[in-house]
């Protein structure tokens, strides 16, 4: 569902609008209230090249309180959290984190999440990343490992078990 659809539902969240602002002041950030719709955001958007996705409409739908539209939109899902948008605004307003925000409303609410985020999170309770370790392609067409790189070699949870636990914990209160 594109966000021109969206726009032509339902009313004001107001209650929720507030909330969500409350958390982008809390981060230091300004309140989607600063927003004048320059849409410097979106120029820089990576998710936008490819998915369409305009943090600077978010933004918008945001200061209109229309939120369970986006929550139920499967386009709040397309952000790949490189947080371009929040560096690039001029105002200091951060789209990602309003994306974030709406994400784990969706999850608290039961919506269903694309797979690719399952898959990320089983790995993350296993492993502790989003994926295995990637050797990195070279211009050659050949690959790196990280020490080839010069980069630290990257740690997993020594206690599988209880980094599970932890990690569920805060992330049940975190939604
Ligand atoms: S860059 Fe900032 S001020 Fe400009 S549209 Fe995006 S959120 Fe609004
Ligand atoms: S964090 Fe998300 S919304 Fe922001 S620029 Fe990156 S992909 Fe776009």
């Amino acid at each position: 569902m594109s966000i021109t659809d969206l726009t032509s539902m339902a009313g004001s969240q107001t209650q929720l609008r507030i909330e969500i602002n409350k958390r982008l002041s809390n981060l230091q950030n300004e309140t989607s209230d600063y927003c004048f719709q320059c849409a410097k955001c979106t120029s820089g958007c990576e998710a936008h090249k490819l998915l369409e996705l305009e943090p600077h409409k978010i933004v918008a739908l945001l200061k209109k309180g229309l939120i369970d539209e986006m929550v139920n939109s499967d386009i709040i899902w397309t952000c790949i959290g490189c947080y371009k948008c929040w560096e690039r605004c001029p105002q200091k307003v951060a789209p990602v984190q309003i994306l974030y925000t709406l994400k784990n409303m969706a999850v608290a609410n039961g919506k269903q999440i694309p797979g690719k985020y399952t898959s990320m999170l089983q790995s993350i309770l296993s492993i502790g990343l989003i994926q295995d370790i990637q050797e990195a392609p070279t211009y050659d067409n050949k690959t790196k490992k990280r020490d080839a790189l010069g980069l630290p070699p990257l740690s997993k949870p020594t206690d599988p078990q209880k980094f599970q636990m932890n990690l569920t914990k805060i992330a049940v209160e975190k939604i």
